[in-house]
């Protein structure tokens, strides 16, 4: 066994040059616990019998060396600081994809959290009177002159404003909601175990696939809260089906004094048969079809950061502002700096050029088509087929995009598709009848190069 005697000391290692350099990079306390953990293994290795995992020395000894130690805690060290929330490229086609962060921001979005993130703000301080302010002024305003409504609420996310609305509003009383819409959205989220947290009490009205206006205006001759419609947002249910208007469910609904409130979930405020795509409700519509209160998420369809919105009547989102949930899941201001410069490209009519996700809904299948071609003549490799990409993240369910895509014969598909995942940046691909698909439609322009540099890795290590 060698003499583990002979190891340097930790103290002898951290007054060597390259310990200067990690303290420099990692701080002391850091450095100190890698090397102490590469001694700590290699005592332990030798003392089991084994071979040291750390390098061992050039000299065929049994020990590991000074450089040898040193490398192996510099590892360490990069091993222990590596974030582990990164960038990826979305070649998958799927734009909202909700694990891979949903929508990327527009540049003035990024800018405005910059700009904000870096130092103070006005968050909650109003610079008129010199007194204290509303963090929820700020995308209020902005909220209300698109859409038209009274009054408006920034909040976490969707989840959140659905749960906080009918806790303020419906706690301990019935909420009717159609059969057909208690839906679960994926990550968690089922409209009856929200309405259950909420202390709501649940009245279903019609069957799986039916509805009636007479079923609500049967459940609403009782006492009642509010009336929810949750929009289906992943499927859809063909066949023998009904269900009635929503403007027909609000004037049962206020005939009866009763508040209808509707969780859009994607909620666009664009309409999505510009682009070719099938109808995605908007917001607008549903304020105009005499919905008290409208529930959407920010980083679906709207474009933006991680939010939960929502608008309506002032009387109704007054006393949801004064519920004690909402400072549990109130928006902070990164968002609200987010969010704010998101809503300015829509009323400035810029929203297609400047947000992301509508810049990718709308490209073109020849866009695309060019690009997927000039992969293909950079790697020496790939056909150019026709295919879909879709738009994901809870909204237009079976609605696709014509696209075309880059399409690899590999030995293995699955392993390829791992080692894609292994590149920096990791690159989101698919496989179809045996091969890899990468979809231009979702990769950011600027990711091109990376893109492409992953691909040639892979390609090069022979699949
Ligand atoms: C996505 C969605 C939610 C949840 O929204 P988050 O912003 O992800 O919390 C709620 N309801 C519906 C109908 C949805 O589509």
């Amino acid at each position: 066994m060698p003499d583990l005697r002979s190891l340097p000391s930790v103290e002898r290692l951290l007054q060597t040059q390259p310990a200067s350099e990690m303290i420099a990079a990692y701080g002391r306390p850091l450095t100190l616990q890698a090397i102490r953990s590469v001694l700590d293994e290699v005592r332990a290795r030798v003392s089991n019998g084994g071979e040291p995992t750390v390098r061992l020395s050039a000299h065929g000894e049994a020990l590991p060396d000074r450089e040898g130690l040193l490398e192996s805690a510099r590892l360490m060290l990069e091993e222990w600081t590596r974030p582990t929330l990164i960038p990826v490229v979305n070649a998958s086609g799927v734009i909202l994809h909700t694990n891979l962060g949903r929508a990327p921001l527009s540049a003035a979005a990024l800018r405005a959290m910059q700009a904000v993130g870096h130092g103070y703000s006005n968050l909650e301080f109003d610079l008129g009177t010199g007194k204290r302010g509303s963090r929820l002024i700020h995308a209020e305003a902005l909220l209300k002159w698109l859409t038209g409504a009274e009054a408006a609420l920034v909040v976490n996310n969707n989840a959140a404003a659905v749960l906080l609305a009918l806790s303020a509003l419906a706690s301990r009383r019935r909420v009717i909601i159609a059969r057909s819409q208690l839906v679960e959205i994926g990550g968690g989220f089922r409209v009856p175990d929200v309405m259950k947290q909420s202390g709501a009490k649940l009245v279903e009205v019609g069957t799986t696939n039916r509805v009636h206006l007479s079923d609500y205006e049967e459940a609403l001759s009782e006492p009642t809260a509010l009336v929810l419609r949750a929009h289906r947002s992943n499927f859809k249910i063909i066949g023998f089906t009904e269900e009635p208007e929503l403007k027909e469910i609000t004037i049962v609904s206020h005939r009866a004094g009763v508040p209808v409130i509707d969780d859009l979930g994607s909620g666009s405020l664009l309409a999505t048969e510009r682009f070719g795509l099938g109808h995605e409700p908007t917001v607008q519509e549903s304020l105009a079809a005499g919905v008290d209160l409208v529930c959407f998420s920010g980083d679906k369809l709207l474009g933006g950061p991680q939010a939960g919105i929502i608008l309506g009547r002032a009387d109704l989102v007054a006393k949801i502002k004064r519920h004690p949930l909402a400072r549990a899941v109130r928006a902070d201001k990164l968002c609200l700096a987010a969010l704010t410069a998101t809503l300015l490209h829509y009323l400035k009519d810029e929203a297609e050029r400047e947000i992301p996700i509508w810049r990718m809904i709308a490209a073109t299948p020849e866009q695309n088509k060019a690009r997927a071609e000039g992969w293909a003549k950079e790697l020496g490799q790939g056909e150019i087929v026709a295919g879909e990409s879709t738009v994901g993240g809870g909204s237009l369910p079976g609605e696709n995009l014509p696209t075309f895509l880059l399409s690899l014969a590999v030995k293995s598909p699955d392993k390829f598709l791992e080692k894609l995942r292994q590149q920096q940046p990791p690159i989101i691909a698919r496989t179809e009848n045996d091969r890899v698909l990468l979809d231009p439609r979702a990769v950011l322009p600027e990711q091109e190069g990376a893109l492409l540099v992953g691909l040639k890795n892979v390609l090069g290590r022979k699949t």
